[in-house]
């Protein structure tokens, strides 16, 4: 869970409505049995005991939560006394993990304003009171973001519990923050990310009042952790709902802050033949997750970041820049610009690059060229990517019918329809990459999009 910032200022009505069994949704055979284990062990400890936040919200709407956070009054040490399985974690905001093999259990004490980030901690009969605060269950219930993440399902009575009307919220399909919307954004400007993926992902409106401060404030977004931005882009991206979720970004005013060079590139593509094509991809991304296909990051950021690209490359052209030199300095520029915002590591940037820079690398027919490319450890999202850009410009469907029939063939029958000469004879030859490396190439081929 993301640490919350403080609400000290925000005192919403907090009056407790309970919605019984028999007037929600949530059963229990919808919730994970290890979360229910973890449940009624607090409760038969003596504590209270609730399912919390995303899961409760998820359920009431007939989806399935990936997972499970339950809130209780107990302290860490005191969870921990009830499981073997457990282990705390963070330093400043204390957790219980209780672990199920790879399903894990975050259980969290109730708590009123947590970090400030100052640093300060103040101490009250051996309780911190000011930072990282236990609290009673309304004060936990205030410091959530949105009301429908704020409910609490009990099971003691199956009864779910709502102290800022969230259920209503709920019903109703909306997201609305809790607390004055301007104040709780400039305490943590992802809850305005968070507007718009849960927006996305659940198909709910974002109340009126929720909204309005979003384009006006967007650019306070940049002073976030890069770190934190990176994995929401995931989040907004990876999970199925990208298309929604690249519309609301636009929409709000927050793709031009989260990824600027894009925005702009697109902005100035009066064809919107970029915007297609990141379109398309964001689309396949999408039925990629329906279909349980795995999805990668850098094939993500290489999608997000090539209207930037082409942008920058076209620059640089421009100015005379030969054009092998000039992709990989528009490959480099715009990821160390895009690091600014948004951490991305190494390990995606590199790949990302690496489809971009391929892209050229389609056009070339010669017999050594087309057996090389094909071994290419990154062919096969290179490949992919160029099935993109067709969607945006018709002029790439030679080089996609060549290259689809290429992968298809034998060495023989690529030979034959090449010309003259098995392809292994290239691979032995003066071209040929060393042994090694070609094994390496070998193993990661398969990987495509999978990284
Ligand atoms: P997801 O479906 O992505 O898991 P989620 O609402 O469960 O959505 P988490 O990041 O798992 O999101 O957070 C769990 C809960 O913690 C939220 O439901 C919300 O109550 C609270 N929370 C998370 N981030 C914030 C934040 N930035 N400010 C206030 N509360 C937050
Ligand atoms: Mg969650």
């Amino acid at each position: 869970m993301t640490p919350l910032h403080g609400t000290a200022a925000i005192t919403p009505p907090t009056a407790l409505r309970t919605i019984p069994r028999d007037q929600h949704t949530i059963s229990r055979k919808d919730i994970s049995p290890n979360a229910l284990r973890v449940l009624y062990r607090l409760r038969d400890a003596g504590f209270q005991a609730y399912l919390v936040g995303g899961a409760v919200r998820d359920l009431l709407v007939g989806g399935h939560p990936k997972d499970f956070d339950v809130a209780t009054d107990a302290t860490p040490e005191q969870v921990r006394q009830q499981f073997r399985n457990c282990r705390l974690i963070g330093r400043r905001f204390r957790l219980a993990h209780v672990v199920f093999g790879r399903e894990i259990i975050e259980v969290a004490t109730f708590r009123a304003n947590s970090d400030d980030g100052s640093g300060d901690r103040e101490m009250e009969n051996g309780r911190l009171v000011r930072d990282n605060v236990y609290g009673s269950i309304e004060d936990d219930a205030v410091r959530r973001d949105f009301t429908a993440n704020a409910l609490y399902y009990a099971i003691d009575d199956f009864s779910v519990r709502d102290y800022v009307g969230g259920f209503e919220d709920v019903m109703a399909r909306q997201l609305k923050l809790i607390g004055d919307p301007e104040q709780r954004y400039r305490e943590d400007p992802v809850r305005m990310l968070r507007a718009v993926r849960l927006a996305a992902k659940l198909g709910f409106e974002i109340e009126a009042d929720t909204a309005a401060p979003i384009a006006p404030l967007a650019s306070l977004l940049a002073e976030a952790a890069p770190a934190r931005l990176f994995e929401e882009i995931l989040k907004l991206f990876l999970s199925g709902h990208a298309v929604a979720s690249f519309e609301g970004l636009e929409r709000f005013g927050l793709l031009k802050v989260l990824l600027p060079e894009t925005a702009a590139a697109l902005a100035s593509n009066r064809s919107g033949a970029l915007r297609r094509m990141v379109m398309a991809g964001l689309a396949g991304t999408d039925q990629r997750v329906a279909n349980d296909e795995p999805v990668s990051p850098a094939f993500l950021f290489a999608l997000l970041l090539w209207p930037a690209y082409c942008r920058a490359l076209m620059g640089l052209q421009a100015s005379g820049v030969h054009a092998e030199e000039a992709q990989r300095r528009a490959a480099d520029r715009v990821t160390l610009h895009q690091l600014n915002t948004v951490a991305l590591p190494r390990r995606f940037s590199l790949p990302m690059q690496e489809i971009w820079l391929l892209q050229t690398r389609f056009g070339n027919r010669q017999r050594k060229r087309v057996v090389r490319l094909l071994s290419h450890p990154r062919f096969r999202a290179a490949f992919d990517f160029l099935v993109l850009r067709l969607e945006a410009s018709p002029e790439h469907a030679e080089d996609v019918a060549f290259w689809r029939e290429a992968q298809t063939q034998s060495g023989d029958e690529l030979s034959a329809a090449l010309g003259v000469g098995a392809p292994t004879d290239d691979l032995l030859g003066e071209d040929a990459p060393p042994s090694k490396r070609r094994r390496r190439r070998r193993r990661h081929g398969a990987a495509s999009q999978a990284e």
